[in-house]
């Protein structure tokens, strides 16, 4: 019977690992499975409580952390760990409705798709201006990367053996991991859902955090705003360059001093705020290829109960 890894990343997840292992373990009855969490440096009792699963439970199986490196870093650690056929990858907090993975499973088993992941519908119980920003988010996305981004596509997912180890072949530092599920390609089957609150803990998301997050998808799809800091740049400065062709032949006709002072500051402010925004650009891309160029790892195992190949 083939084997299903459900790769699982916690972060201060105490309260919900065990009655996630509860869930899953009613609804995958009769599957062969495992249960890998991903410790990823909680501070809380999460390691202690997986430990006691795993003791309890022979298809439960851990990869600790020696820090935090961020819910992208597990998944990867996850994937690289799983020996299943086929690899589900969940949320802890059971936002991910475990009652999806017997559709999920049909579709890569019978129906022929290479990957089902979930589809969030509704965003029932977010706040609204989160809701806003990333609706926004996917319409900017989708129109200046080269990967088409489907609106409300979570991590939830099972994935058949191939297309997890195309996922592991992209060796980037800097990992968006939805960007790259959509970039290895395949086919893929979306099931809706409607959006569930997290059952115990806190999100781990703030809002700078997802501004940020959402930089980093772009970087790391498109180089499009390296060409608008070229492209502006460009623009104002032939616009800056016919100004000064104008003021100079207005003072050789009217040879009156310069009184537009105003303009003057303005011209600066603008020039000025254009070319520091080009720089920033620029020094979004340098830092990526700054950290790739070190090579580090993505994460560091501390301790695990799984045997590395
Ligand atoms: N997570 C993680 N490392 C982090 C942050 C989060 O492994 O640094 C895990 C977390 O334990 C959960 C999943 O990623 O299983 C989703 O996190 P969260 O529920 O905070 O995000 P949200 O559902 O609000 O998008
Ligand atoms: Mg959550």
């Amino acid at each position: 019977m083939n084997l299903l890894s459900i790769v699982v990343p916690c972060f201060n997840e105490d309260e919900s690992v065990e009655i996630f292992l509860e869930e899953i373990q009613k609804t995958l009855k009769d599957y062969n499975f495992e249960v890998i969490y991903v410790n990823d440096g909680s501070s809380d009792n999460t390691l202690k409580y997986i430990k006691e699963l795993a003791s309890k439970n022979s298809n439960v199986k851990y990869i600790s952390f020696s820090r935090n490196f961020g819910k992208e870093s597990a998944i990867f650690a996850g994937l690289k760990y799983a020996s299943g056929d086929y690899i589900c990858l969940m949320d802890a907090d059971l936002q991910h409705p475990p009652k999806l993975i017997p559709e999920m499973l049909e579709a890569v088993l019978d129906e022929g798709y290479d990957v089902a992941a979930a589809r969030r519908v509704s965003r029932k119980g977010e706040p609204k201006i989160k809701s806003f920003f990333s609706h926004r988010f996917y319409k900017v996305f989708n129109r200046i990367s080269d990967i088409d981004m489907v609106e409300g596509a979570t991590d939830y997912r099972i994935m058949t053996r191939q297309v997890v180890d195309s996922v592991l072949n992209l060796p980037e530092y800097n990992r968006f991991s939805k960007g790259l599920f959509q970039w290895v390609g395949f086919d893929t089957k979306w099931i809706e859902y409607e959006n569930i609150e997290r059952i115990a803990g806190e999100s781990t998301w703030s809002f700078w955090g997802l501004i940020k997050y959402s930089i980093e998808g772009l970087v790391a799809f498109t180089t499009l705003p390296l060409s608008v800091s070229t492209f502006l740049g460009m623009v104002f400065s032939v616009i800056a360059f016919i100004y000064m062709l104008f003021i100079i032949i207005r003072y050789l006709i009217y040879s009156e001093a310069v009184p537009g002072y105003p303009t003057l500051i303005c011209s600066l402010l603008l020039l000025g705020g254009i070319q520091l925004l080009s720089i920033g650009v620029l020094g979004k891309y340098l830092e990526k290829t700054y950290f790739e160029a070190k090579n580090r790892p993505i994460f560091i195992v501390q301790e695990s109960n799984i045997d590395e190949e």
